[in-house]
């Protein structure tokens, strides 16, 4: 198969060291948010990610579709505020994307991924430029795509997709927020970089790590 698979325990490995990457930045995210929000996303995302791990350990997931329902769940009602539901989202379309099994191909993965990017769309109706999470997000889950269609096998598209999200959240440092609270500062809101497209970033760092591992 071209591309290759990430099986089950990769991605339960990925949660796992999206945990250990949120607690040690809960600092740095909750100074982004304390800048152009309220002070709370590493807080927030913290607590999330420390749920979903207590959950994965309590009921282990048997297929990939059981592991991201289990992990958006958790997310929305951990998280709270706006992350956590546009957090939960993804996490639950990229369980009915990723379906009932044990492994996933790489085109049913960043088909996953896609459906994970709409809901989040679908739910906060972020436009690229909004300064949000979105930022970081749609030209991750672009570079993986474009990446794995050049041929390139799933640890090196999931390298690219973490550049990609880098650069995206490096953007969001001039632009002016236009959802969420960093929108009631308006102009003020420039100069700062966005603690939800920060824990986006992240998530594919995360990502790739555990893909480019052995
Ligand atoms: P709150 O803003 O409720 O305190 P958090 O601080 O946890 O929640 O999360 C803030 C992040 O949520 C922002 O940095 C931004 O990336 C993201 N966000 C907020 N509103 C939206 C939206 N409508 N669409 C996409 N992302 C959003
Ligand atoms: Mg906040």
């Amino acid at each position: 198969m071209p591309n290759g698979f990430v099986s089950l325990e990769r991605l339960t490995a990925w949660l796992a060291r999206y945990r250990e990457l949120i607690v040690e930045q809960r600092i740095y995210l909750t100074e982004l948010d304390a800048d152009i929000g309220d002070g709370d996303h590493g807080a927030n995302m913290s607590r999330g990610v420390v749920s979903v791990m207590e959950k994965l350990e309590a009921e282990p997931p048997t297929t990939a579709e059981d592991l991201f329902k289990k992990v958006g769940m958790t997310l929305v009602t951990a998280v709270g505020g706006a992350s956590g539901p546009l957090y939960g989202t993804f996490f639950l379309r990229l369980s009915t994307g990723a379906g009932p099994a044990t492994e996933l191909d790489a085109p049913t993965f960043a088909r996953a991924l896609r459906a994970g990017l709409d809901g989040v769309l679908t739910r906060g109706k972020p436009e690229l430029g909004d300064k949000t999470m979105f930022d970081a997000m749609a030209p991750a889950v672009d570079a993986l795509e474009q990446s794995l269609a050049s041929g390139s096998d799933l640890p090196v598209a999931s390298a690219a997709a973490f550049a990609a999200a880098e650069l995206g959240r490096d953007a969001t440092k001039p632009m002016v927020g236009r959802k969420g609270r960093a929108s009631y500062l308006g102009d003020r809101s420039v100069g700062h970089v966005d603690p939800g497209a920060a824990s986006t970033a992240l998530l594919f760092q995360a990502l790739a790590e555990v893909l480019t591992e052995d």
